[in-house]
Order: structure tokens, then sequence, then C-alpha cells
């Protein structure tokens, strides 16, 4: 049998402009295919050592319990939750989207009750409505929010809303899945006791890691449970001893080549350094939201609450969602995601997400947009979204 990746049209080449897997850097997908070595081989030990410490460095903390778990970003977050709360717990649970709706679910099968602080989609978590809600609450013990919701592109102040959690000593609890290396999170500044990430997102690593990072704070909650985490994949105290114990146990076998791919583009970001990494996602953001407008198009999130990396805009009225889509990824090898749930077949997400930022993709993905619009007999001001893009660059 030949091999199932043989066919030229199998793997099609794409920019990837969606709400994740962004683009891979060569150096990332050299890293994955060096050999593979064993998982407690010291020399491998070594490189998980080296992995923590670029990831305390790219999640801006000091916290010893930072690791990429075996799994996406999805089970990142199904393993803080399950560790930190048990059934009976109260807990707040912030939704602006789809990621913090799944928060809920996450926490209500671990039988703990949870209080909805609901917000519209498209827009920031309100703190003031998190303080009214605790203040109800105030039996509470941890509060859960997404800091970058990929559903919308809503952006919401995760040092305010850590800040008010803390005044009603909660512990934290956010979800940096597509924030993390595309704004700044900063764990220790802010106070987030419990934070965990993916690697597809503005890492620019292939999807299946999830880094996460826990403080003393949240570590002591995990050690005085009084039930055990009911997943024992998912429970955090084994894996202390694998990744971080003297002599290193044996709990399951790592993706060596995936931590490979990992290490390699942490190094990438750190290479660029966190500021200049987030100036760039920025100027990529401005550049295309200056020729979406230009193009008479509408961004979905008020300008203040954008996440630069996920930019929802409004599909509008009479053009067909799908067909453009198609369109544009048959056409153009481009992709930018569907909405989902209620903005589902009403806003286009464009993602600029690590090294997909680029002010040569946002002109790609306005010159690609305009086509396919106007190919549906929407006229647009294609050169006139060039330029003004041009102009933010
Ligand atoms: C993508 C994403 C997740 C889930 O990550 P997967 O790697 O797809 O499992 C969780 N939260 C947010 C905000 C995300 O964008």
């Amino acid at each position: 049998m030949k091999s199932l990746l043989a066919d030229d049209h199998r793997l099609p080449e794409r920019v990837l402009m969606g709400p994740g897997p962004s683009q891979i850097h060569p150096r990332v997908l050299q890293a994955l295919s060096l050999p593979t070595i064993g998982h407690l081989d010291p020399a491998f030990v070594r490189l998980m050592d080296d992995i923590k410490q670029a990831l305390r460095s790219v999640m801006q903390t000091e916290n010893t319990f930072t690791l990429p778990v075996s799994g996406p970003g999805s089970l990142a977050q199904e393993a803080c939750i399950i560790n930190l709360l048990e059934p009976g717990d109260k807990c707040v649970i912030c939704i602006n989207g789809v990621f913090g709706g799944r928060m809920k679910a996450m926490a209500e099968r671990c039988g703990a009750q949870v209080i909805a602080v609901e917000q519209a989609w498209g827009r920031a978590v309100d703190p003031q409505a998190l303080r009214d809600t605790l203040q109800a609450h105030p039996d509470a013990v941890l509060v859960g929010f997404v800091h970058a919701e990929t559903s919308t592109g809503a952006l919401s102040d995760a040092e305010t809303l850590a800040a008010v959690a803390r005044e009603f000593d909660c512990l934290i609890l956010a979800d940096t899945v597509t924030s993390l290396a595309g704004v700044p999170v900063r764990i220790d500044e802010w106070g987030l006791d419990a934070v965990y990430s993916g690697t597809q997102k503005c890492l620019s690593c292939p999807p299946g890691l999830g880094p996460v990072s826990l403080n003393e704070r949240a570590l002591e909650r995990v050690r005085s449970r009084r039930t055990p985490v009911q997943s024992w994949f998912m429970d955090f105290a084994p894996l202390i001893d694998y990744w971080q114990g003297e002599k290193r146990v044996y709990h399951h076998t790592a993706p060596v080549n995936a931590l490979y791919g990992l290490a390699e583009s942490l190094a990438i970001v750190l290479e660029e350094s966190m500021p200049a990494t987030w100036q760039r996602h920025r100027q990529a953001h401005e550049a295309l939201a200056a020729g979406l407008q230009a193009m008479g198009l509408k961004m979905a999130v008020p300008v203040a609450e954008r996440a630069p990396q996920l930019n929802a805009v409004e599909i509008p009225d009479g053009v067909d969602d799908a067909s453009i889509r198609s369109s544009l990824l048959d056409q153009f090898g481009l992709e930018v995601g569907a909405g989902l749930g209620p903005l589902a077949g009403r806003i286009w997400r464009i993602g600029l997400m690590g090294q997909s930022a680029t002010l040569e993709n946002v002109q790609f993905c306005l010159s690609s947009l305009s086509s396919a619009l106007e190919a549906q007999g929407h006229a647009v001001d294609a050169s006139g979204a060039q330029r003004a893009a041009a102009a933010v660059g």
C-alpha cells in the first residue's frame, strides 16, 4: 500500500487564518521529525526541564508547576477544573461565548454548583457583573473566565477580573488558550491561580498539547481535596512526580516528538521576545481592521474589547457565508473560521495567531475576501482596503 499522505491533493497548502491551528514555522516542523528517544531518557528529562522553564517565561510566572499536559486545550481545561473542584463546591463561571459555556459544563460534571455570569456574546466580561454575583454568592470558592473568547474575539480584562475574584477570596481559573503569546498574560502579576492554554493558537505549534500553570494557592487546593480526582489520567498529583520529581516516575508516555515541536515554538517566541510578539499581533490586527472597515465590513466587537488575534467580522446582508468560505479555501487556499452557536452564519472569524499574524497575510486575506465577495456580486473597495491596511503597517 502506498503512503496515505502521498496523494498530492491530500494535504493542500493552506494559509491558516482561522481560530487555530495557526501557521507552523518550518523550524517547528523540522523539530517534530527529529529522532524519537525514550521519554525517561536523561536527555529527554533535561528537555522537559527546559520546556518548563521556557513556558514560565512565556506565561510570565515563577510557578514551579508549569508544564504541558498531553492533550489539547480542552484536556488542559478539564484537567484544571476537575483538580480544583469537588462535588458540592460553588463556583462562578463567566460566560460570554462557547468556551465559557464549556467551562460551566465541565464544572457541572464535577458535581460543582455553578453560578453563571452571563454576558452578551461579542462583549468582554463585565467586572461589575462579576462583583455583583460574588456579593450574592459569598460562599463561592472559584471564579473561572476566558481571557480571549475565541468564539467571538472579545478580550476580557483578566487583571481586573482577578482582582475582583480576589476580593472575595476565590481561586482564579483563567483560560488563556487563545490569549497566550498574542496579548500579555501575566500570571504572577495579575494573581491568576490556575491557568491553562493550548499550543495551536498563538504559540504556532501543532495542536495536541495543553500548557498549564498552578501557583501554591491552587496546588494547596488540590492537596487538600476531600475526594480523589475522578480521572486517573488528569489527576495533577502523579503528574508532579512525572514532570518535576527528583526521580521521574512513569505516569504515561509523553508525546516525545510533539514536545520537540513545543520546545522549538517556545524558543521562537522567546527569540522574538514577548513584547515584540504582542506588538506584531496588535499591528496586524489594526491593519486588518482598517482594511475590513475600508471594504465596508463591520467588526463585531467594540474596539476597546477586541482580541487582536481573533477578528470577528459581520457577514453583510445577502452574502452567503458557506460559499464565501469555500471559495476562499478552494481558490486561495485561505482558511478563515465560521461563527459558532448563535453567531453561526452571522460572523467570520479571522485569526491572526502566532506565525499567521503578519502584514502579508493581512493583505492576502483582504484581497482574497474582496475577490470572493465581488464574485458573489458584492462590490467592495478592494484597493481602498489594501491602502488602509498598508497605512497602518
Ligand atoms: C481552542 C480553545 C480551547 C480548546 O482548545 P483545543 O485545543 O481545541 O481543545 C479552549 N478555550 C479557548 C478559548 C480556545 O480558543
